[in-house]
């Protein structure tokens, strides 16, 4: 039986890429795997990002060395930008790698894919497997009995911002958007297929455009919104410059998004911005936060936020302390600066390690200070989440995200079963605790669908202590 596993690090592009190649995989006879070692081909969708997920990229394709030590058949792909960045010298760094599929190449790898397959008919596999890989490094496979839950759109590709810290317009290649017909017909099946949230992904996902018509990105939403059976609509990465007040409208009109727009800030300092090629500055990024604000009142606004970018002052980093301080955030991703090969800003003079360390940790102080603030609103009150599975860190108890992307773990109610929760997903927590990292509290309820009141949920004996 031929059987795949597919392992994907990075953003909502590389997700909604793997689910093309398990799709295609799957149509072309393939199994999904959830383990390494019960595959005949590993994929490796990687991600250039930083420096950090080159690392664990590589690291992790050395895992997978042994797998193809104990069993030459067994066939290991990369795809995605690392792929795309390294495609030269990858098979030199990591001779095992039988193949390597660039950001552009998800319909070869599936052609690739589709002749393989025969080859593995008759292999079985056996629980000495299991015994040769080694610990650590896993990202997310594929799929789990959850993962149908959540659909991704890819809906636009690549990026023409040149923004100069980011390697994505390097190795995505510059703005491709897809039509609105594809896309809707993508929707519909995804709702089909049990997905309960459908994510629309793009680098820059509101500069869509459809080619022929120029219906803009409001337009999309609309048309996305009105499919029947979308339950949750939802969007990433949004660049704060594409956001006309238009848009923005139309997002108000359409009741199934979900309640958390990300706003890209980068930097508070307009002179950090210029070096940045944002495209925007801070007067323009606080207008769009009122437009938000005006229009979207109840919506969470996070942001990701780079420290100790190459020429950034002490006054252009206390731009960026004093405007997160100021609390217009409810959550952030924030990192130190990391060189990018290939970008301008690699060439330029770095700021000191410890003086960004020192500037990260005062951000983060600040940033968990408001994440914790606005968790904290929720304590007493009942959301609905949907399940993501078993929590990774205690699999006594249970994962969820609320709309506005808030993990909420809980105790596994007695009457637990994966197959059910996967039909029930929605699920309603009493909240008791407060973190930084999410809530903690009580699952109450469960239903399949949204709007459904669904039905109580009998308490863990544990809760009840
Ligand atoms: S907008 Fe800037 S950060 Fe975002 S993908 Fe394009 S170049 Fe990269």
């Amino acid at each position: 039986m031929a059987r795949i596993y597919i392992e994907t690090f990075g953003c909502q592009m590389n997700e909604a890429d793997s689910q093309y190649i398990a799709d295609r995989a799957s149509s072309a006879g393939y199994d999904i795997a959830s383990k390494p070692e019960e595959a005949n081909v590993l994929v490796l969708n990687t991600c250039t990002v930083r420096d950090n997920a080159e690392r664990r990229a590589y690291g992790r394709m050395n895992h997978f060395k042994v797998l193809k030590e104990a069993d030459p058949g067994v066939r290991l792909v990369v795809m995605g930008c690392l792929a795309e960045q390294d495609r030269d010298r990858m098979q030199t760094l990591a001779p095992h790698v039988d193949a390597v599929f660039g950001t552009k190449e998800l319909v070869q790898l599936g052609d690739q894919l589709q002749s393989w397959q025969p080859l593995f008919d008759d292999i079985d596999f056996t629980d000495e497997r299991a015994l040769l890989m080694p610990l650590g490094g896993s990202a997310d496979a594929v799929t789990d009995a959850f993962s149908h839950l959540r659909g991704f759109v890819t809906v636009q590709r690549g990026c023409s911002y040149y923004c100069t810290f980011c390697i994505v317009p390097h190795v995505r290649g510059r703005f491709d958007h897809r039509p609105m017909r594809e896309i809707l017909a993508e929707v519909e099946g995804l709702i089909a297929s049990g997905a309960r949230e459908v994510m629309l992904v793009g680098q820059t996902v509101n500069a869509w455009k459809d080619p022929a018509t120029g219906e803009d990105f409001g337009d999309l939403c609309k048309a996305v919104g009105a499919l029947p059976g979308l339950e949750r609509l939802t969007f990433i990465s949004p660049h704060p410059k594409d956001f006309t007040e238009k848009i923005i409208a139309d997002l108000a009109s359409v009741p199934q998004l979900n309640p958390r727009v990300h706003l890209p800030l980068q930097s508070g300092s307009d002179a950090m911005l210029r070096r940045m090629n944002r495209k925007y500055t801070m007067t323009q990024f606080r207008e769009k936060v009122d437009l938000i604000h005006r229009y979207l009142p109840e919506w969470a606004i996070t942001t990701d936020v780079i420290v100790g970018f190459p020429g950034e002052a002490d006054t252009d980093f206390d731009a960026t302390l004093e405007y997160v301080k100021t609390g217009v955030f409810s959550n952030a991703f924030m990192f130190i600066y990391s060189i990018r090969r290939g970008t301008p800003a690699a060439r330029w003079e770095q700021v000191p390690g410890e003086v960004s360390a020192e500037r990260f940790k005062r951000l983060l102080d600040a940033q968990n200070a408001s994440t914790r603030a606005y968790h904290d609103r929720k304590i007493g009150t009942t959301v609905r989440a949907l399940i993501v599975g078993p929590s990774k860190k205690d699999a006594s108890k249970l994962a969820t995200k609320t709309l506005d992307n808030v993990t909420v773990i809980a105790p596994m109610p007695d009457d637990y079963d994966e197959a059910l929760y996967a039909r029930e997903p929605w699920l309603d927590v009493d909240i008791s605790t407060a973190r930084v990292w999410g809530c903690t509290g009580t699952i109450v309820r469960r239903a399949e669908r949204f709007h459904e009141e669904g039905v109580r949920i009998v308490q863990p004996v544990v809760s009840l202590l």
